[in-house]
């Protein structure tokens, strides 16, 4: 007889692996499949975000922005470290071993909480059976009440550049690179293009960005894009909007790449390449013909709010399914699926949702930006600040940016906070709980922050939404 559990979860990125542990915690008999094998033949859990994701990106933003702060800026502060060069390598060990933490914290934590880790390539075969086919390509059949489907995503490929061996590469091979290109091209001015861009910007390529659309992180409020564009551009990015890649060809070891853009037809050589195109929902070999779980037009599993597939019993988290492809989502939707198997009333506010870009600096936001609000037909009164003005800015050697709320003209509720700064990815979380708690730019206003802290820019903001920002020239009189 097929080992029988109660909830079979399909993939352990942070969608699947969270969705697992939350089950076994609410006393569900739980197993959790994953094929990812690691450059040691080893299977890892943790998916694209530990793997090839969130966290070794981030291990590389952090070193090579520290090194940009001891080659250019330590001297402003009166260090004199003289002139430091980056060790690739070293850079590399260090990603690895970040990596290799984090991998090996989820495995401890399945142990911990009593999740049986089958290692291989899981199919729904039905709504309440799941085939693994291990790695010696022996195939064995588990039955489950429940199943979550949390395989993620891959990159995007494009036809006109194809992946070519260490010269043409997706997000992964990015990760990867033992010497730092001179000229470096990355398509796609979108989050991840823009991080590995600045990474090998930071350490000595030239980079160019080639963007097929016109307008620069349209999802972002219109004044915080601008600020970030002016930014790069000063860092040294070549962002080159409305630039739409059409073909590319190898030479020796140099790639021509191939665009159209207001001026017509363009070329222009990289001795790499990084594609950056996007992310498509991974559904291959996942299910049955026969199972019955419908995809959408966009090959994501079809699930309603709650997660649900067109099967009872069968649910889709993550990247595999609707919605921002962040790893937080992910998370959170594995959440709520466990305390939904397990009985209990769940949902998830998908209004609530932050995005950062982990440049420097930081671009972070939740929530409505001005030009959506306006065009929704919603009257908006909103707050700024610049970090130019906020003394922990100062003394962290960080002016740059500014933090934008967006209020309800009528209702002064809080339905978007827009930052560019040092660790925006940290202060928009201030922004992510006033919307879930509903909460006005009045509350915020009337709330004491720390000082001095960068956080201060967000009460400043919030002030200045009824224009009454302490440290700013007034626009209003207060009543
Ligand atoms: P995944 O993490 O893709 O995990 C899916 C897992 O399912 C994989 O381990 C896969 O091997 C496994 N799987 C698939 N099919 C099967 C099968 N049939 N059987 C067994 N296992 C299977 N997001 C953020 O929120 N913040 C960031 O800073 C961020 N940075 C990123 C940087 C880069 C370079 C990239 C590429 C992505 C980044 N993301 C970031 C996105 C984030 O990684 C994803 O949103 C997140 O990993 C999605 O989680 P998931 O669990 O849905 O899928
Ligand atoms: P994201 O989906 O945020 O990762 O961003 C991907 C970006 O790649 C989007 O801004 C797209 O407009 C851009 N893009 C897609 N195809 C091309 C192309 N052929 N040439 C240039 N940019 C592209």
């Amino acid at each position: 007889m097929a080992d029988k559990f109660d909830v079979i979860v399909i993939g352990a990125g942070p969608g699947g692996y969270v969705a697992a542990i939350r089950a076994a915690q609410l006393g569900l008999k739980t197993a959790c499949v994953e094929k990812w094998v690691n450059k040691e033949g080893k299977t890892v859990h943790g998916g694209t975000c530990l793997n090839v994701g969130c966290i070794p990106s981030k291990a590389l933003l952090e070193t090579s922005h520290k090194f940009v702060e001891a080659r250019d800026h330590f001297a402003e502060i009166g260090i004199d470290a003289g002139e430091p060069t980056p060790n690739i390598a070293k850079m590399l060990e260090f990603k690895d071993g970040v990596i290799a933490k984090n991998v090996g914290g989820i495995s401890a934590l399945f142990k911990a909480n009593g999740v049986t880790a089958l290692e291989g390539t899981g199919k729904v075969v039905s709504s309440k059976q799941v085939e693994v086919t291990g790695h010696d390509g022996e195939t064995a059949s588990y039955e489950a009440e429940n199943i979550v489907i949390a395989s993620g995503s891959v990159p995007v490929e494009i036809p006109p550049t194809p992946l070519t061996e260490g010269l043409i590469v997706d997000s992964s091979g990015a990760l990867e690179f033992d010497e730092v290109p001179k000229r470096l091209g990355v398509i796609g001015a979108g989050v991840i293009g823009l991080e590995l861009g600045s990474v090998w910007s930071r350490l000595g390529s030239d980079v160019t960005v080639l963007e097929a659309m016109d307008s620069f992180l349209p999802m972002v409020d219109k004044d915080v894009a601008k600020e970030a564009q002016k930014l790069f551009k000063k860092q040294g990015l070549d962002i080159k909007l409305g630039a739409r890649v059409t073909g590319s060809e190898v030479k020796d070891k140099e790639v021509v790449v191939k665009y159209t853009d207001a001026n017509g037809e363009q070329e222009q050589t990289f001795d790499k390449l990084i594609v950056c195109v996007g992310r498509r929902p991974y559904t291959e070999g996942v299910l049955s013909d026969d199972v019955g779980v419908k995809l959408d037009e966009r090959g994501s599993v079809f699930v309603d709010d709650e997660c649900r597939t067109s099967v009872p019993g069968v649910y889709a988290i993550g990247d595999v399914v609707r919605g921002p492809m962040l790893a937080h989502k992910a998370s959170e939707e594995g959440m709520m699926v466990a305390d939904i198997i397990a009985g209990h009333k769940a949902e998830m506010n998908y209004d609530a949702i932050p995005s950062v870009i982990y440049t420097a600096p930081e671009v972070a936001w939740v929530g409505m930006n001005e030009q959506d609000a306006k065009e929704a037909g919603i009257e908006v009164k909103t707050g700024s600040f610049p970090f130019s003005a906020n003394g922990r800015a100062l003394a962290n050697n960080a002016p740059e940016g500014m933090a934008k709320i967006i209020a309800d003209a009528e209702t002064d509720r809080v339905l978007g906070l827009h930052i560019i700064s040092q660790h925006a990815g940290e202060l928009i979380a201030q922004g992510v709980i006033a919307m879930e708690f509903g909460s006005s730019a009045e509350d915020l206003a009337l709330t004491c922050y720390a000082h001095p802290s960068t956080s201060e820019a967000v009460h400043e903001a919030a002030l200045a939404v009824d224009g009454h920002a302490i440290h700013m020239a007034n626009r209003k009189k207060r009543k």
